[in-house]
């Protein structure tokens, strides 16, 4: 039976590495974006030119009205979902002190309550159905913590506590909740970085390198597949042993 995998986050990055990813590995896709239309129209066209099955929808995962209704709506035309990868995620780099409670809140808006209320959409039909797979991209920095990016690293820090509780609560059902914790990885969201930073953070690293989004999308297919059946509540590195 066809598999359907929902990715967050999907327009860009590591999100879009996972979607071709999973298109290629046989899932039917259907992913999120929010602003970057046009790259989530290119992503669909270059894996439809493949034969592959694979939609989005435009939704603001910080947005729980919109998740509600825009997931509904997948749901009325997939009938389940078999994987979810919540990938969507922004980052927040400024001194704590500097920080307003607003850009608090919306850092932890899109990048913890949208985990919720994606999740909350998702895991009731895997429930009813005794199958399914989550994988929350969390990072790093919320097992060691990054100055300056405080609010970021407790954000990702709350992805793991969630992971790690849910996966208890959602064991019984047969749904598995796991998350992968990536170092520092080649995408938009590191795009500050100079070449001096990232020779540095390369060098720091045990595999000498900065890590690339597939390398991240291939652990959480993993994650998904029948390989990782026995397993649940794991927090996976993928920083090249940045993190060990
Ligand atoms: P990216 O290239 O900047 O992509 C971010 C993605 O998140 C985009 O697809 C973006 O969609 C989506 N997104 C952001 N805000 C959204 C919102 N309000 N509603 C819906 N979608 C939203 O970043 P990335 O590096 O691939 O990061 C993906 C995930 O990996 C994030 O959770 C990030 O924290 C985590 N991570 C990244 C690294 C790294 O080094 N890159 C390391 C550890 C963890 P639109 O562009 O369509 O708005």
């Amino acid at each position: 039976m066809r598999r359907i995998a929902l990715i967050t986050g999907g327009s860009r990055g590591i999100g879009a590495a996972c979607v071709r990813r999973f298109a290629r590995s046989g899932y039917a896709v259907v992913f999120l974006a929010n602003r970057s239309v046009d790259a989530a129209e290119a992503l669909k066209a270059e894996l439809r030119a493949e034969g592959l099955d694979v939609d989005y929808r435009v939704c603001d995962v910080s947005n729980g009205a919109q998740v509600r209704d825009v997931i509904g709506g997948i749901l009325r035309t997939y009938r389940r979902i078999d994987a979810l990868v919540n990938c969507a995620g922004v980052a927040h780099i400024g001194l704590f002190t500097d920080m307003t409670e607003e850009e608090w809140d919306a850092l932890f808006a899109v990048n913890v309550r949208s985990v919720f209320s994606v999740t909350k959409a998702v895991l009731p039909g895997m429930i009813s159905r005794q199958t399914g797979a989550v994988v929350n991209v969390s990072s790093m920095w919320g097992e060691v913590g990054a100055s300056c990016e405080v609010a970021y690293s407790a954000t990702k820090a709350a992805i793991i506590g969630l992971t790690k509780a849910l996966a208890k609560e959602a064991g019984p059902s047969g749904v598995r909740i796991n998350c992968v914790t990536p170092g520092v990885i080649d995408t938009d969201m590191n795009a500050q970085l100079t070449d001096e930073d990232r020779e540095a953070l390369a060098d720091e690293t045990p595999l000498g390198r900065i890590g690339d989004a597939d390398e991240v999308a291939q652990t959480i297919l993993f994650l998904c597949s029948e390989g990782a059946s026995f397993i649940t509540g794991q927090v996976l590195g993928v920083s090249g042993g940045l993190v060990i």
